[in-house]
């Protein structure tokens, strides 16, 4: 859609909404009733489009069609095998649908279900799960914590550095966060013990949804990347640290990582992101250009991302006081040192086999300045700085019953806004 006739909808909650404007239209699974099969949805306003009970109506044929019968097993996985064609129809005919004055506002009106009385469920059947580190100012602060003299390591400006994540344990927003046990070593000990971690963390990611994936041994060209893309979401890498250091080396995260990782049920399409997509930000004097393969003048000209992105801690003391949760950090897709392009150009330049479902993980997404870390271990310089909240209350790492929220918003002038809803998570207490 051209983004200057971004158009009102008959349904009047869209209007406006931070959110779900007509022009996001986000995809999801959810029920209605507890117990029943998953379907697929659409965020409109306060309410969900049931793609299920609007096929029932007759609107919808060919490739829009096709779209959500591929949704059949309360699934986005075969909407992604799909690739872009039948998700760009269905978004076109919902468009016309639900634009103010169509004529089909009745037949279309009964399938819009109130979205705060349905449960939101994991959008896809994770296949893999790769984490990434293309926060560049992240990996700096980190590298300075333990190389003051030299934070980024000699690899980084050529290789986009990632790791195999767990897929078995990716929920959607509102999953609880059980405080995870494992070996730390403490700080003067010369042997580790086994317990609660006490060095809890988040980390704001931005979570990109892969399809239709490529056939073994095949390469996905730079030039093709995009096509690999099915939407985004916001990723919380939850991050026990005091394992992570005891156990990161030589192999990278482990255990510090796999108990649990959050996302937003909500699949933001690359067509509703497409007015906020930018330049890459020039590399600095002195960098080194990208090698060919990752290097592609349109991807370069508008494959990044302009998304400003929020994290907000909601404490009990908070939630006790009927307190808002508070911000405590804002920062900006544009944190990223590869665009997405380049990741999924790089993770099948050996040949590995990408799947429609499989989740690619940012990496954490902070600024260089005060305010715009995406992780406790930046904001408290690994727990040496505390957190202040104007409560009184300070957090080196995150407490039981912490409530972290991500969120994240698009704006443009004279584009108006769009933003993915809320990944949120709640810390409980380590079993006893
Ligand atoms: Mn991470």
């Amino acid at each position: 859609m051209n983004p200057s006739s971004m158009s009102r909808s008959w349904w009047t909650s869209a209007n406006g909404h931070a959110d779900f404007p007509l022009h996001n239209l986000p995809l999801g699974i959810f029920t209605q009733v507890d117990g029943e099969p998953p379907r697929p949805g659409v965020a409109l306003g306060d309410s969900i489009l049931d793609l299920r009970a609007l096929d029932g109506t007759g609107l919808l044929s060919g490739a829009a069609q096709q779209a959500v019968h591929a949704c059949a097993d309360g699934t986005l996985n075969g909407l992604f095998a799909l690739g872009s064609g039948p998700r760009r129809a269905l978004r076109e005919r919902l468009l016309a649908l639900l634009t103010e004055h169509a004529p089909e506002q009745a037949q279309v009106a009964p399938c819009l279900l109130d979205r705060h009385a349905c449960s939101l469920h994991l959008p896809a059947r994770v296949g893999d799960y790769t984490d990434f580190y293309v926060g560049i100012e992240h990996a700096r602060n980190v590298g300075r914590l333990f190389r003051p003299d030299n934070p980024l390591l000699p690899n980084y400006k050529y290789v986009p550095i990632g790791y195999h994540g767990r897929a078995s344990t990716v929920r959607p927003s509102g999953h609880p966060v059980l405080r995870p046990w494992g070996q730390t070593l403490p700080a003067g000990a010369s042997e580790p013990r086994l317990g609660p971690s006490a060095r809890l963390d988040f980390e704001l990611e931005l979570g990109i949804w892969l399809g239709p994936g490529n056939a073994l041994g095949e390469v996905v060209p730079i030039g093709e990347a995009a096509e690999q893309v099915a939407g985004f979401c916001l990723l919380n890498d939850w991050s026990a640290r005091d394992l992570q250091a005891w156990e990161y080396q030589p192999l990278g995260p482990f255990l510090s990582k796999s108990f649990i990782t959050t996302v937003s049920p909500w699949v933001v399409t690359p067509e509703a992101l497409m007015p906020y997509r930018c330049a890459q930000a020039p590399r600095p004097e002195g960098d080194p250009a990208p090698l060919p393969y990752l290097l592609d003048p349109e991807d370069q000209a508008r494959g990044a991302l302009d998304i400003q992105l929020e994290v907000l801690l909601l404490t009990p003391a908070l939630r006790e006081a009927g307190m808002p949760a508070e911000r405590i950090a804002l920062s900006n897709t544009q944190a990223m040192y590869w665009t997405v392009a380049q990741l999924v150009a790089h993770h099948s330049v050996n040949g590995c086999q990408l799947q429609a479902g499989d989740l690619f993980g940012s990496g954490t997404l902070s600024g260089a300045l005060p305010g715009q870390h995406g992780s406790l271990l930046e904001i408290t310089e690994g727990g040496k700085q505390p957190l202040r909240l104007s409560n009184g209350e300070t957090r080196c790492f995150l407490e039981d019953g912490d409530e972290v929220i991500l969120r994240a918003r698009c704006h443009r002038e004279g584009l108006g806004g769009l933003g993915f809803g809320e990944c949120r998570g709640r810390v409980l207490p380590a079993r006893g």
